[in-house]
């Protein structure tokens, strides 16, 4: 469903992707692990056209969606992304926020983006929020809700950042099984992720990066179980 090739990225004159290669299967979930300032949420940027990349293609289905005649907006449109904190809008409730990207963007009715609103909310333990400011809901709360918004336009892809990053660990549990349920659904998606454990129960492809290199790759069972690699295993003595 998606695919990287050689990409690379630089800012100013540091290189931060070197010839990443990615496939992403559709139905599967990759998790991409690795220190702070490996490269990961620069990669789901890039997957995303929210960065450029300097060499290199992206494909998403079947279109190549680096090109320079590819419509960005239709990309965007087909790939949800959420960060791992500050992503709902303040001023407006959780619905509003929910129903504005499929209202705006995508043309669909009030009623209509409402009634798939709410049906989402239900399904993520939400149901009773839809009226709420986001500052009445706790953080684990506020990230469904961000799911659900990003899910609202029913996206081909979910990329997450770090999603349960900014929370506190009491809440963390609660984001993480949606992810599964997710999965369950059969959602495709690329997450960057500091719970290994999460990772390694709910990946099938675990991609380890370092210094903006996919070092190592594999099932969770051959990354966390066996790493080749002597920097993979120094990274998950160091964090598991
Ligand atoms: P990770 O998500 O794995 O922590 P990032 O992709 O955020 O890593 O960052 C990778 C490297 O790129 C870091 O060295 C970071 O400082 C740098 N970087 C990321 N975004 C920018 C930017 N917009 N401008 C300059 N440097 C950036
Ligand atoms: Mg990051």
């Amino acid at each position: 469903m998606l695919r990287m090739e050689a990409v690379r990225k630089s800012f100013g004159g540091s290189v931060v992707l070197r010839d990443v290669d990615l496939e992403v299967a559709p139905h599967t979930v990759t998790a991409l692990i690795g220190a702070s300032g490996s490269g990961k949420s620069t990669l789901l940027r890039c997957a995303n056209l929210l960065e450029e990349i300097d060499d290199g293609a992206i494909w998403l289905d079947d279109e190549e969606i680096t090109d320079p005649r590819a419509d960005q907006d239709a990309v965007r449109r087909r790939i949800g992304v959420v960060f791992q904190a500050y992503n709902l809008f303040p001023h407006m409730t959780v619905l509003e926020n929910i129903t504005l990207a499929p209202r705006r963007v995508h043309g669909t009715g009030r009623a209509e983006a409402e009634a798939r609103a709410r049906e989402l909310l239900d399904r993520l333990g939400l149901g009773a929020k839809a009226g709420e400011y986001p500052d009445r809901l706790s953080g684990g709360q506020q990230q469904r809700a961000a799911i659900v918004r990003a899910l609202a336009v029913r996206p081909r892809l979910l990329l997450l950042d770090e999603v349960t990053a900014a929370l506190d660990p009491e809440l963390v549990g609660e984001v993480l099984n949606v992810v599964r349920d997710l999965k369950e659904d059969g959602m495709t998606m690329v997450l960057a992720t500091h719970e290994m454990g999460f990772a390694r129960d709910v990946a099938d492809q675990v991609c380890f990066l370092d210094g903006g290199v996919v070092l190592e790759r594999g099932t969770a069972e051959e990354v966390f179980g066996e790493p080749r690699e002597e920097r993979t295993r120094r990274f998950l003595r160091r964090i598991v």
